[in-house]
């Protein structure tokens, strides 16, 4: 974990203010921020002078440990010479990722396929024996190898 101050000015009400977010997650110590993630509320601020809830864009670095593996997002050039660095260009892509490795399943071995068979799919979950990728109301099965 490691704090960022940044500097914010509410869309609505104009309202300036400071708020400190985490650009850098471990998800075997960070426990309370691996949902935040997947639900994308790290990614939202909620104005404290009118309410309104408004996307928030910034760098963020996911490591997790167990794969020697860092998921960075708008981080080029940053992450560790013993674990391996993937950019996401998107913050879509980021969550997925993160998503995707939570899930225990293989990033290096989904990518190449994703980028070839699977374009335009996103990996949306697994069960015991397949993995699941969506596009709009299109859903592909693919069966586990892990
Ligand atoms: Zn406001």
């Amino acid at each position: 974990m490691q704090e960022k101050l940044f500097q914010l000015v509410c869309p609505t009400c104009k309202q300036e203010f400071y708020i400190k977010r985490d650009t850098i997650i471990n998800h075997e110590i960070d426990e309370n921020l691996v949902p935040l993630v997947t639900n994308r509320s790290l990614f939202v601020h909620t104005c404290e002078n009118c309410k309104t809830t408004f996307p928030l864009d910034y760098p963020v670095l996911y490591y997790f440990p167990k794969q020697r593996m860092y998921i960075g997002y708008q981080l080029k050039g940053e992450g560790s010479i013993t674990s391996t660095y993937i950019e996401a260009s998107t913050m879509d892509m980021f969550v997925e990722y993160v998503h995707i490795l939570q899930d225990g399943i293989d990033l290096e071995a989904i990518l190449p396929l994703k980028d070839g068979v699977l374009k335009g799919y996103t990996y949306d979950g697994k069960d015991d024996h397949q993995l699941f990728f969506r596009k709009e109301e299109q859903l592909i099965c693919l069966k586990r190898r892990d």
